[in-house]
C-alpha cells in the first residue's frame, strides 16, 4: 500500500466541476486581479472567521507583512516571535525593516511558551506574534494579557490553522490581525499562491488595502511606497468553492488524528504533540516525536509511506539570521523538536486503511528499534 504524504489531486477530482466552471466564468470575464471573485472571497472568509474585514493578498508572506506595516511597524522595532515555525514567520518580520525576537516554544504542543515572552520583552517591541502551528491555537489569553500590560499589538500567524477553533472562538479573530496563507497544502489551498489578512480594525484593512496595491487608495495616487500584492480573482473563485468544503476537509482531519491516536497509543517511544488546551485543532499536520527520526523517516520511505519534517532547522539558526548572533543552545526544545519531530500523512482524503498502514509501520519499526 502506498500513502503519499499528501496528494492535492484527489481533493481536486471531488470538486471538478465547480472549480472548471468558476475557471470559465473568470476566463470568459478576463477580470483577472481584483474584482467580484476576490470581494466575495473576503466577504466570506471574514463571516467565516467571525471577524469584521478581510483583505485577499498574494501570499501569506504578504499578508503578516502587510499586516505588520499597517501597524507601523518597521525599522528600529522589535516583533517577538517563535523560532520553531516556517521560515516566512521571520521572514515578514524582517521584511518590514524589523527585527525578529525568538522565544522558545513548548515541548507538548510545539507553541509559544507564553512564560518566555515578558523577558524577551525591550524598549523596541511593538509586537507579539505567535504561530498557530500544525493547526492549534497559541496560548491567546495568556498572550494577549502579557501584550495589554506592554501596550503591544497580538498578530496571529494562521498560516496553519484554517477553521481552528480557541475557547469556540476561530483562528483569525482572537487578537489585533491574522494573517492567512492559502498555499496549494494548506487547509485551504488556492490553485497557486494566496494569502489573507483578518482584522475587526476598519483603519488597519484600510491600510492592508492601499499597501496591497503599491500605497494606493485611489488609481495613481500614492500615498506611501506599498507592493503589488492583490489577490488573483482565478484563486479567490476557487477558495470560494473550497470554503463550503474547510469544515467536512477539517472534521475529517480530525477524525485521522484520533484514529492514529488509538492506532498509536502504545507504540514505543514515540510521543505525540498534545492537543492544547481550548482548542479545537484543524491538524494541518499530525506530528509525532521520535527518537533517530531519519532513520525512521527513512524507514517509512522505503515501505512507500511519505512523511515531512516541520521543520529540521529553527530559525535562530538559520543563516540568514547569524547577523541575529543567536547560537546553539538558546532555545532548548525548539531544537529537540526540530531533532525529533515527524510529520505523518493527514490529508482529509486518506482512507481509514491508509492510516491503520501507517500506524502498523510506524510500531514495527520502533519496536524494532526499541
Ligand atoms: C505557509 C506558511 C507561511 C507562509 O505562507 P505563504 O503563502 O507560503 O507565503 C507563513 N507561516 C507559516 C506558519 C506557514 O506555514
Amino acid at each position: 500500500m502506498n500513502v503519499p504524504f499528501l496528494d492535492l489531486s484527489v481533493q481536486y477530482a471531488s470538486i471538478r466541476g465547480d472549480i472548471d466552471e468558476a475557471f470559465r466564468g473568470i476566463f470568459s470575464s478576463c477580470a483577472f486581479s481584483g474584482g467580484p471573485p476576490v470581494q466575495a472571497f473576503e466577504a466570506a472568509f471574514a463571516e467565516y472567521c467571525d471577524v469584521r474585514h478581510c483583505v485577499g493578498v498574494g501570499s501569506g508572506t504578504a499578508a503578516l507583512e502587510l499586516l505588520l506595516r499597517a501597524y507601523n511597524i518597521g525599522a528600529g522595532d522589535e516583533v517577538i516571535t517563535v523560532s520553531h515555525t516556517f521560515f516566512a514567520t521571520a521572514e515578514a518580520v524582517s521584511l518590514t525593516g524589523a527585527r525578529p525576537v525568538f522565544v522558545d516554544v513548548r515541548a507538548e504542543s510545539g507553541l509559544m511558551q507564553p512564560s518566555l515572552i515578558e523577558k524577551a520583552i525591550s524598549e523596541k517591541t511593538r509586537a507579539i506574534l505567535p504561530v498557530h502551528l500544525y493547526g492549534q491555537i497559541a496560548d491567546v489569553d495568556a498572550i494577549t494579557a502579557i501584550a495589554k500590560s506592554h501596550r503591544l499589538i497580538v498578530i496571529e500567524d494562521c498560516a496553519q490553522a484554517h477553521g481552528a477553533r480557541y475557547h469556540n472562538r476561530r483562528a483569525g479573530g482572537l487578537a489585533d490581525g491574522g494573517a492567512f496563507s492559502f498555499y496549494p497544502g494548506k487547509n485551504l489551498g488556492a490553485f497557486g499562491e494566496a494569502g489573507a489578512v483578518t482584522t475587526n480594525d476598519p483603519d488597519i484593512a484600510t491600510r492592508v488595502r492601499m499597501l496591497r496595491d503599491h500605497g494606493s487608495s485611489v488609481q495613481y495616487i500614492h500615498e506611501t511606497v506599498g507592493r503589488n500584492e492583490r489577490m488573483d480573482s482565478l484563486q479567490a473563485a476557487a477558495l470560494l468553492v473550497k470554503l463550503k468544503r474547510l469544515d467536512a476537509w477539517n472534521e475529517r482531519r480530525r477524525s485521522h488524528a484520533a484514529l492514529y491516536r488509538s492506532l498509536l497509543a502504545d507504540c514505543p517511544g514515540m510521543r505525540f504533540i498534545e492537543v492544547s488546551p481550548h482548542n479545537e485543532a484543524v491538524y494541518h499536520l499530525f506530528v509525532v516525536r521520535v527518537p533517530q527520526r531519519d532513520r525512521i523517516r527513512e524507514a517509512l520511505s522505503s515501505q512507500s509511506i511519505g512523511t515531512g519534517i516541520h521543520y529540521p532547522i529553527p530559525l535562530h539558526l538559520q543563516r540568514a539570521y547569524e547577523h541575529l548572533a543567536y547560537h546553539p543552545g538558546d532555545f532548548p526544545t525548539s531544537e529537540k523538536l526540530a531533532s525529533e519531530v515527524l510529520s505523518l500523512p493527514i490529508f482529509p482524503e486518506l482512507i481509514d486503511e491508509q492510516i491503520a498502514h501507517v500506524a502498523t509501520c510506524l510500531t514495527d519499526i520502533l519496536r524494532f528499534s526499541a
